[in-house]
């Protein structure tokens, strides 16, 4: 996973002492990390973006593949009806903190006939921006000063 290198926030607060300005995000946000001045984009703006959907694709399929490399691969090869449950699950890589819950093709534009036409690929596709999507909505992230 792509993660801004320690220290950022160091040449962050160089550059504004040395009074060059903090390159800005469409939406307004400051570009402080290395990732982000590299995008031209914040976190965020990315996440929704084309490339930053493509992005947690990749991630998702990286993650299975190291999950299912000791046990049977997971497969998507089943019947519409059955596959009206796909569990899916949100963690931060803390015991308890998951969330689960279920997504259908049936909640989707899909009809069974589609459906079943879907090759393998495909329908992991679908799950995982269905997946990406549903754990948007867990996702809040905000900060406090907090005094020593
Ligand atoms: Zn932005």
């Amino acid at each position: 996973m792509p993660t801004n290198k320690p220290g950022y926030m160091k040449a962050y607060r160089q550059a504004q002492a040395a009074g060059q300005k903090c390159p800005l995000c469409t939406c307004g946000k400051q570009l402080k990390g290395k990732l982000s001045k590299e995008r031209l984009t914040c976190s965020l703006c990315w996440q929704k973006s084309d490339e930053g959907k493509a992005e947690t694709l990749r991630r998702v399929r990286e993650h299975r593949r190291k999950q299912t490399q000791e046990k049977e691969p997971k497969s998507l090869t089943m019947s519409y009806p059955y596959a009206s449950k796909i569990k899916v699950m949100l963690s931060i890589g803390y015991s308890g903190a998951e969330r689960e819950d279920f997504i259908s093709p049936k909640d989707s534009s899909y009809t069974e006939s589609e459906w079943n036409a879907l090759t393998e690929q495909e329908r992991e596709d679908w799950v995982i921006k269905e997946a990406d999507e549903w754990a948007q909505d867990y996702i809040e992230i905000d900060f406090a000063v907090v005094k020593p």
